[in-house]
C-alpha cells in the first residue's frame, strides 16, 4: 500500500472464492437455517477441537446464549475482567446477573487469576476470561480456581480463534467458548458469532435459546413433515443465515495462514520497538498468540498526542479498551468507580493498538513502526 493510504487497525480479507461460496447459497433453496449452518458449525468444531458449535448472529448473542446456558438467577454474580469490550459484561445483565469486575495482570492485560479468586462470594456462578488481543488467559490457573469453588468457566475468545495454550486449542479450555465473526476479527461472516462447548446439555440449551426457546427448527420440521412445535423457555431470534455461514466456511480455510502472518507482523513490530520507549504487551510462554490486536504501552508520553499524530499520518491506531467499570452506565447502575481495577485503569492511559491484519505489507509495518518510533523518540528527547 502506498505511503499515505489509510491503514485501519483491522480489516477483513475477501477472496473470489468467498464470493463464489456466498453466491452458491443465494442460488440454493435455503437462505437461512439450512445445511450450511451445520457445515460451518462442524468446521469450527474441527478447527477448535470443540464438540458442539452453535452459530448465532453475532459474538454478543453468543455471550448472551452462554449466560442463558448457565441458568443465572437474579443476584448471581459473574466475574469478568474490566479490560474488555462492554459486551463481555453486558451479557450478564441481560440474564439478570451481576458483573463483578476483577483486575488484569499489568504485563499481559489478561484476567489476573488471584484477583478473580479474591472476588468470589457465595453468589458467584462463573468466571468469564477474555483472551485479550488474541493471547489465551492463564486457563490452567482459572480452571483450578473454578474447580475449587464449583464455578463455570467461560471464555470470551472473540479475539482468539486459532490460538493455543500449552498445546491445547482455544475452544477446549473453558466450559463454553465464544467467538465473533465481525469484519475486524480473524474470520468474518459480516456479523456473526459462535458458542462452542463439549457439554451436550449446555449445547442443547444454547440451540433452543437462539431460536425463540422453541425445541425444533424449521428445517427439522420440514424433514419430518411435521408442523407441531413447542416453546419451552424464553429465547430470541439469534440465528445466523446460510449466506453468512457460507462466507465463514470459506474464510475458515485461511485461518492458519492468517494466524501465521499475524505472528510475523507482531515479530516485525517487536523488533522495531526494541530500545525505543515503546513496550509491546508481554507474552506468556507456551502459547500460540492469535494477535487480533497488536497493543503497545507508551509510558512517559501523552498517548492522546501520539494517537493524533498517527491519525494525521493516516494510520488508524485505536484504544482497546476503556475499562468497562468506568463507563457511565456501569458507574450509575453498579456504583463502580476509579480505583477498583488499578492495573486496567493505568493501562487505559497508555495503551495503543496498531494496525494488525494479514494484508499489511512489510513496507506498511515499517511505515507504522517508523512513524511511531520517531514521534515517541522526539517526545522523550524533548523532556531530557
Ligand atoms: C468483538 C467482541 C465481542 C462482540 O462481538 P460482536 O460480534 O461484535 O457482537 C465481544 N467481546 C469481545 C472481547 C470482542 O472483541
Amino acid at each position: 500500500m502506498s505511503n499515505d493510504t489509510y491503514l485501519p487497525y483491522g480489516r477483513q480479507e475477501i477472496s473470489e472464492q468467498d464470493i463464489s461460496a456466498v453466491c452458491e447459497v443465494l442460488r440454493s433453496s435455503w437462505l437461512t437455517t439450512g445445511p450450511v449452518v451445520e457445515q460451518f458449525e462442524e468446521a469450527v468444531c474441527r478447527a477448535t477441537g470443540a464438540e458442539h458449535g452453535i452459530a448465532v448472529c453475532n459474538g454478543t448473542a453468543a455471550l448472551h446464549a452462554a449466560m442463558a446456558a448457565l441458568e443465572l438467577s437474579p443476584g448471581d454474580e459473574v466475574i469478568v475482567p474490566s479490560m474488555t469490550f462492554a459486551a463481555t459484561a453486558n451479557c450478564i445483565l441481560y440474564q439478570g446477573g451481576t458483573p463483578v469486575f476483577a483486575d488484569v495482570d499489568p504485563d499481559t492485560l489478561l484476567l489476573d487469576p488471584a484477583a478473580s479468586e479474591a472476588a468470589i462470594t457465595p453468589r458467584t456462578k462463573a468466571i468469564i476470561g477474555v483472551d485479550y488481543a488474541g493471547q489465551p488467559c492463564d486457563w490452567a490457573a482459572l480452571r483450578a480456581i473454578a474447580n475449587r469453588h464449583g464455578l463455570a468457566l467461560v471464555a470470551d475468545s472473540c479475539h482468539a480463534i486459532g490460538a493455543e495454550y500449552r498445546g491445547k486449542k482455544v475452544g477446549t479450555l473453558a466450559d463454553i467458548t465464544l467467538f465473533s465473526f465481525h469484519p475486524v476479527k480473524h474470520i468474518t461472516t459480516g456479523e456473526g458469532g459462535m458458542a462452542v462447548t463439549d457439554d451436550e446439555a449446555m449445547a442443547r440449551r444454547m440451540r433452543v435459546f437462539r431460536n425463540h426457546g422453541i425445541t425444533t427448527d424449521h428445517r427439522q420440521r420440514e424433514k419430518s413433515s411435521a408442523w407441531f412445535y413447542e416453546m419451552t423457555s424464553l429465547g430470541y431470534n439469534y440465528r445466523l443465515t446460510d449466506i453468512q455461514c457460507a462466507l465463514g466456511l470459506s474464510q475458515l480455510r485461511s485461518l492458519p495462514d492468517w494466524i501465521q502472518r499475524r505472528n510475523s507482523i507482531a515479530a516485525l513490530y517487536d523488533d522495531a520497538f526494541v530500545g525505543k520507549g515503546i513496550q509491546p504487551l508481554a507474552r506468556q510462554v507456551d502459547v500460540l498468540h492469535a494477535y487480533h490486536l497488536y497493543v503497545v504501552r507508551l509510558p512517559g508520553v501523552i498517548r492522546d498526542r501520539v494517537f493524533q499524530h498517527m491519525r494525521n499520518a493516516h494510520i488508524g491506531v485505536n484504544v482497546h479498551y476503556i475499562p468497562v467499570h468506568l463507563h457511565p452506565y456501569y458507574r450509575e447502575r453498579l456504583g463502580t468507580r476509579e480505583g477498583m481495577c488499578p492495573n486496567a485503569e493505568a493501562a487505559y492511559h497508555d495503551i495503543l493498538s496498531l494496525p494488525m491484519f494479514p494484508a499489511l505489507t512489510d513496507a506498511d509495518i515499517a511505515r507504522v513502526a517508523g512513524t511511531l518510533s520517531d514521534y515517541v523518540f522526539e517526545t522523550l528527547e524533548r523532556k531530557l
